[in-house]
């Protein structure tokens, strides 16, 4: 297709709007504002609500010509035929939902995807290459708790095993497995990206944070998705009476935790890295008993690998530091110092940066620039991405970009979760854009 050609095929925004609330109204969580789309959604992954909804992908991708295709995590591939053998080339996001989510994290990327192909078909547009749209299962990890669980046993990150063994969050005895035999969507085709390739996969998604909308950007074209680790710290002390203990005889378990955490945070400003803690327990929890054990939570992200294992390393050393009451970062300087902590690391999780491919970048960028045409300055920004999508997974074994447009203050994980008409479309016109230009490349690469 010629750039002509390319501008003139439009995505239908009013009925990708009319899609997506209609469909909103299985898995309907808590109503924020007056409005008939002010509700937020509740649809929690192989939920009755979410089996809902997969039926509903099922029989719409069916209609538009599509070969639909179940893996054994219950992924779902919608395919369009086109002119070459060869994998498709995907737009692929998630219908589940957080407990208290919204209604455009995920469900939006399908939806457009959709949409792409509807365009497709009312334009009888034939691709070079199969076109498809994929439902990534349990993107959430909210019920089961491993977030993009499914596109990580496609890409062999994780074992269908220990996918399936997963029980669900809140004490019932669910799994992961057997919720997918119970939904129906237990596939036969195998979960792998050996079995299943793919051609390449673009994901649009709300933005999940306030960079677009602050900067009155309207497309994000990702490059990439930073890189974390997840710790639990524990320090220890020993319990003592907070009346008849002096501040030199004590092993303050809090009051060190303090330290740590406020250092993290000055450590990860200092180096332009992220550092947040989460979860914090502590024992025995008393008012009149300073607490000798404290465990928190530490999620540390930078956009380079070699950045993150700077802050690591220096905060492992500090940390212990601190503890045995040294001067570090003038936290020690102040107050009365005790008799110190010992401070243990465990690592959780390990997620490395990601680099988008360079040719899929360069297609969002390039539909973006031709939707907005002269007012495209400024308007379209390259940007790394905070959190992690199915995408960091379909990155390691196919060309792989996302498209963010702005979401409202930045929020999402929210039930007042809320991307405008205009941004959706937005969305949908450029991943359009950018899977037609893909394929066209792709074409004249011959792969
Ligand atoms: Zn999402």
């Amino acid at each position: 297709m010629t750039e002509q050609q390319l501008a003139a095929v439009k995505i239908d925004r009013d009925r990708l709007w009319r899609d997506l609330h209609e469909t909103c109204e299985w898995g309907k969580g808590e109503r924020w504002g007056e409005g008939t789309t002010d509700i937020g959604m509740s649809r929690l992954t192989l939920s009755d609500a979410d089996k809902q909804v997969r039926d509903w992908f099922v029989n719409t991708t069916e209609s538009l010509g599509c070969k639909v295709q179940i893996d054994a995590m219950g992924n779902i591939f919608a395919v369009r035929p086109g002119k070459k053998a060869g994998p498709p080339t995907f737009a692929g996001s998630h219908l589940d939902t957080q407990p208290t989510g919204g209604r455009y994290d995920g469900i939006l990327g399908v939806h457009a995807g959709i949409e792409v192909l509807k365009t497709l078909n009312d334009n009888k547009i034939e691709t070079e290459y199969s076109t498809g749209v994929i439902n990534w299962t349990n993107e959430e990890g909210a019920r089961f708790p491993i977030s993009m669980v499914a596109s990580g046993v496609w890409a062999g990150a994780y074992s269908l095993e220990k996918a399936y063994g997963l029980v669900e969050v809140g004490g019932g005895k669910a799994t992961q497995k057997s919720e997918l035999e119970r939904i129906g969507y237990l596939g036969s085709l195998e979960a792998s990206y050996k079995a299943n390739p793919i051609g390449a996969h673009f994901e649009l998604h709300i933005e999940q944070g306030p960079i677009l909308e602050n900067s009155e950007g309207k497309i994000g074209a990702v490059e990439g998705v930073q890189a974390f680790k997840w710790f639990i710290i524990t320090v220890k002390g020993k319990d003592c009476h907070t009346g008849t203990t002096d501040f030199q005889n004590r092993s303050d378990a809090m009051l060190t935790a303090a330290k740590l955490i406020l250092h993290s945070h000055n450590k990860a400003a200092e180096l332009g890295c992220l550092a947040s803690t989460g979860i914090l327990t502590l024992k025995p929890g008393s008012t009149n008993t300073v607490p000798g054990f404290v465990q928190f939570s530490l999620d540390i992200r930078s956009r380079e690998d070699q950045k993150l294992l700077e802050l690591e390393n220096v905060l492992k050393s500090d940390f212990a530091q601190i503890a045995a009451e040294k001067e570090v970062g003038g936290l020690n300087t102040l107050g009365t110092r005790g008799r110190g902590c010992t401070v243990e690391w465990q690592l959780d999780t390990d997620s490395p940066a990601t680099k988008f491919h360079e040719d899929c970048v360069k297609c969002v960028e390039a539909s973006a620039k031709a939707m907005l045409g002269t007012d495209a300055g400024g308007k379209v920004q390259r940007m790394t991405s905070g959190a992690g999508h199915d995408s960091v997974y379909t990155a390691r074994h196919a060309p792989t970009s996302m498209i963010f447009v702005p979401c409202r203050d930045g929020v999402s994980h929210n039930p007042s979760e809320y991307c405008s008409p205009e941004d959706c479309g937005n969305g949908a016109q450029v991943l359009l854009g950018a899977m037609l230009r893909y394929d066209r490349l792709r074409a004249e690469k011959g792969a």
